[in-house]
């Protein structure tokens, strides 16, 4: 039986970093009830606002109604959820433990190191939340202070002391290769202390540089302010990458997809859903579903959101069918962004579509490999990973 995935998304922050093109606000604590009160009802009425909403689900979507009743992963996102008041994100949880059939594999909160606190940490367990994807992006106190972060490297050991002490043992530690001032030394000193650490899960991000976030905006109009000058060079991010692939790799880490690593058998069993095209409801302001056949996405405004939910009216917005041309590229672009790759017979198969004749060309190029049926990245070209798919769907 094929299980569901829940996404909650908290999209509060203490501050706003230079660099994130996130949908997420700086709001006072007052607002954080009617929220998460907001989300509570949404995950208790799910089903009458989908149908209103124009989505098929546990109608005639054979996928999600079917064989995906059980919910085994719940990823509670942001923003920065763990700034919410323990008792509120416990809320969330009951509310999901009333409307779905759950039996819990795992269920992460993402948390910034400076919000954690042993207390907020015991309760958190209590409520059933087994996996902390921290936001702990360096080690090296000038880059955090450059990229508008809270916290600074004593926070993260001081954090990973407490959730080990609560029992917390699967930690997730997110790192972020090309922040302003990041140099080759502080990059490999972060590595170097996270292995030490020994987080049970790596992922490692390349920064963005987009109109969506101050420091990009900064970057593409040529300006100074938020260190936009003391970027990394693209050459130095790839390189930076390449270090990450090769000191995590010595450190016991297997990389599963082009972002994430993970000691054996501590893979994201949530975000594995997303890679894989299997069903997943999101709650909250912006947050993402997938049905099998069908796309959504809440309002992003949290206002919007709360004035919605708060008076019965679905929150949800431009829900697509998902085309075959669309899953089939979608299977290309998540397929691919996996280690394990590509099952060449089996999307021929579903799709009708005969690869044969690209994956040889794109293999002869040292751009993919294959073994068997099986088509992957070359783990070389990880970094134009978009290069290469795009090759591929031409
Ligand atoms: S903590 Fe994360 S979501 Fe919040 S502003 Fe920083 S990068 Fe964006």
């Amino acid at each position: 039986m094929g299980k569901l995935g829940i996404y909650i998304q908290v999209p509060f922050c203490q501050t706003k970093c230079t660099y994130c093109n996130f949908h997420t606000g700086v709001v006072s604590a007052g607002r954080f009830p009617p929220y998460a009160d907001a989300v509570c009802r949404e995950i208790r009425e799910h089903q009458a606002l989908l149908r209103v909403a124009g989505v098929e689900w546990g109608e005639d979507n054979r996928r999600a109604a079917a064989e995906c009743k059980v919910v085994d992963t719940v990823y509670i996102g942001g923003g920065t959820p763990s700034l919410l008041e323990p008792a509120l994100l416990a809320d969330m949880l009951s509310a999901l433990r009333e409307s779905f059939a759950c039996s819990w594999e795992e269920v992460t909160l993402e948390a910034d190191p400076e919000t954690i606190e042993a207390e907020k940490v015991t309760q958190w367990a209590a409520a059933g939340i087994n996996r902390i994807s921290l936001g702990t992006q360096s080690f090296a106190d000038d880059e955090l202070k450059a990229a508008g972060r809270m916290h600074r490297r004593g926070d993260i050991y001081r954090a990973v002391a407490i959730l080990r002490a609560a029992g917390i043992r699967n930690i997730s530690f997110d790192l972020i290769a090309g922040l302003p001032k990041q140099s080759r030394e502080n990059w490999l000193a972060s590595l170097y202390e996270l292995v030490e650490l020994s987080p049970a899960h790596v992922s490692v991000y390349m920064m963005e540089i987009d109109e969506g976030s101050r420091l990009g905006l900064e970057v593409l109009q040529g300006g100074t302010r938020y260190s936009a000058r003391d970027l990394p060079s693209e050459e130095q991010m790839a390189e930076f990458y390449e270090n990450a692939q090769a000191i995590l790799k010595a450190a016991g880490y297997q990389q599963y997809e082009i972002s994430n690593w993970a000691k054996p058998g501590f893979a994201s069993k949530h975000n594995l859903k997303y890679w894989k095209r299997e069903p997943y409801l999101g709650f909250g302001a912006g947050a993402h579903s997938f049905s099998g056949t069908q796309r959504w996405a809440n309002a992003h405004d949290a206002a919007a959101y709360v004035a919605a939910i708060s008076t019965g009216r679905s929150a949800s917005e431009n829900v697509e069918r998902v085309s075959r041309e669309q899953a089939f590229e979608e299977e290309l672009f998540l397929g691919l962004r996996q280690l394990h790759g590509i099952d060449l017979r089996r999307i021929q198969r579903e799709y009708n579509v005969n690869l044969e004749e690209k994956v040889d060309r794109l293999a002869s190029a040292g751009m993919i490999e294959r073994e068997g049926e099986l088509v992957r990245l070359a783990a070389a070209k990880l970094s134009i990973s978009n290069e290469v798919i795009v090759e591929l769907l031409r």
